[in-house]
């Protein structure tokens, strides 16, 4: 079956079309400033990637773009919509409404409604992206899949803040966690790395990327993840600033003389990494090259970030009292040897022990750890969206 895979945002939206039975990318590409003007990037497998400026008033002018370049008798992999046997679409928050990914029905479309409050940003784009699919797709089956869901498995020990009650009993103030699509894709491909069943394993995965989390998955279960009830919380990212101290906020926003909104764009936006390098880059090529020759702000930042990893990784080894297999993903994860490097040498008490050579590949599945290493650490590229057309075939 070739299934359509949309992650759509409030201006852009992503697509691949992948056959599910080869598990090949039949075409890929994006829709930018929807709503805006309109561009679309089209590359079928094998062929070259075209950009188009097309005008993309709403989300649905978009999908039929992108429905047009599929079936285009030239650069098309399809003859017409019956050959696209279902949708899957990425869904950011489930709240506690969705722990599996579902078919989506009328009942479902208005649960999503009911999360957006939870994620203002992304849910009512994925809604205008579902709506808008259905529109110009009716009958083809549609699936939600969740960057929540796999972490509904959290023990209460590990989801409830330090806040109180009511606020969980009223408004669900907890911690959901993201990139679950992602952590659940990695961690089961580590299980069938060491040859032993999914639920019989520890496993971190560290998924390093512009938005980065951690997890500790014990059993084919999500029992800690480092974001919260936002995807603010945890390590430092790319502009995002992770973990601090609640208090750090009115001392700032009394010396800045900054409101919410303003704290927020500071938290979300001009920290991080790229905030904590005195704004030279969010981009890890940027700070381990400037690092590397010498400069001692790029340096620290790359330093800040790796022990917050390694830091994370030493209490979720505490939380499954011990750990079998570290996974390292996506653009960092999988590309950045230093990082890697800086991280495996705080876990020596583990007995983990580098790889060297093998640690300097990139974007490749690899075994970094020694064949004595008492944990097995590898790199294991993600691939969110394959995971969710597979997902999207289970279901349908
Ligand atoms: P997201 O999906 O969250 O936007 P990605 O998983 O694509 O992020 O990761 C993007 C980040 O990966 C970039 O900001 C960059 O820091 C890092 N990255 C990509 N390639 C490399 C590389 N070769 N070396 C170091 N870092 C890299």
């Amino acid at each position: 079956m070739n299934v359509l895979v949309i992650n759509c945002g409030s201006s852009s939206l992503k697509f691949q079309l992948i056959n599910s039975d080869s598990e090949q990318v039949l075409a890929k590409g994006l829709c930018e400033r929807i709503g805006i003007d309109g561009s679309l990037t089209y590359q079928p497998a094998g062929g070259e990637k075209v950009k188009s400026d097309k005008a993309m008033p709403t989300h649905t002018e978009a999908i039929q773009f992108v429905i047009d370049a599929l079936t285009d008798d030239k650069t098309g992999v399809v003859k017409d919509l019956k050959e696209i046997g279902a949708v899957g679409h990425r869904v950011v928050h489930g709240g506690e409404k969705f722990a599996k990914s579902v078919v989506i029905t009328d009942e479902v479309m208005k649960a999503i409604e009911e999360c957006n409050d939870l994620a203002p940003l992304h849910n009512p784009a994925n809604l205008i992206g579902i709506n808008a699919c259905q529109k110009l797709m009716p009958g083809t089956p549609m699936v939600a899949v969740f960057d929540t869901a796999f972490h509904q498995t959290m023990p209460a020990k590990a989801y409830m803040y330090g806040l109180p009650y009511e606020y969980y009993d009223k408004y669900k103030v907890r911690r959901y966690g993201f990139h679950g699509t992602s952590h659940s894709f990695v961690s089961k491909r580590a299980a069938e790395l060491v040859g032993k069943p999914y639920d019989a394993v520890k496993t971190i995965v560290c998924h390093l990327g512009n938005g980065a989390s951690i997890c500790a998955v014990e059993n084919g279960e999500s029992v800690d993840t480092s974001m919260g009830l936002t995807p603010l919380e945890g390590l430092v990212m790319g502009t995002r600033s992770g973990d601090i101290d609640p208090a750090i906020l009115e001392f700032i926003a009394k010396k800045e003389d900054l409101d919410i909104a303003g704290l927020m764009t500071m938290l979300n936006k001009k920290s991080g990494v790229f905030g904590l390098s005195n704004n030279l880059s969010s981009d890890f090529r940027d700070l381990t090259s400037a690092a590397e020759s010498g400069n001692e702000i790029a340096a620290t930042t790359v330093d800040v970030f790796c022990y917050r990893v390694a830091k994370y990784v030493g209490s979720y080894v505490a939380a499954m009292n011990g750990v079998d297999v570290i996974a390292f993903t996506a653009g960092i994860g999988e590309n950045a040897s230093l990082v890697r490097e800086k991280v495996m040498e705080y876990l020596g008490y583990l007995g983990v022990a580098i790889d060297k050579e093998a640690n300097d590949s990139h974007g490749e599945e690899v075994k970094i750890s020694t064949p004595d290493s008492k944990v097995d650490v590898f790199v294991i590229p993600t691939n969110e969206e394959l995971a969710i057309a597979r997902e999207t075939v289970a279901l349908v």
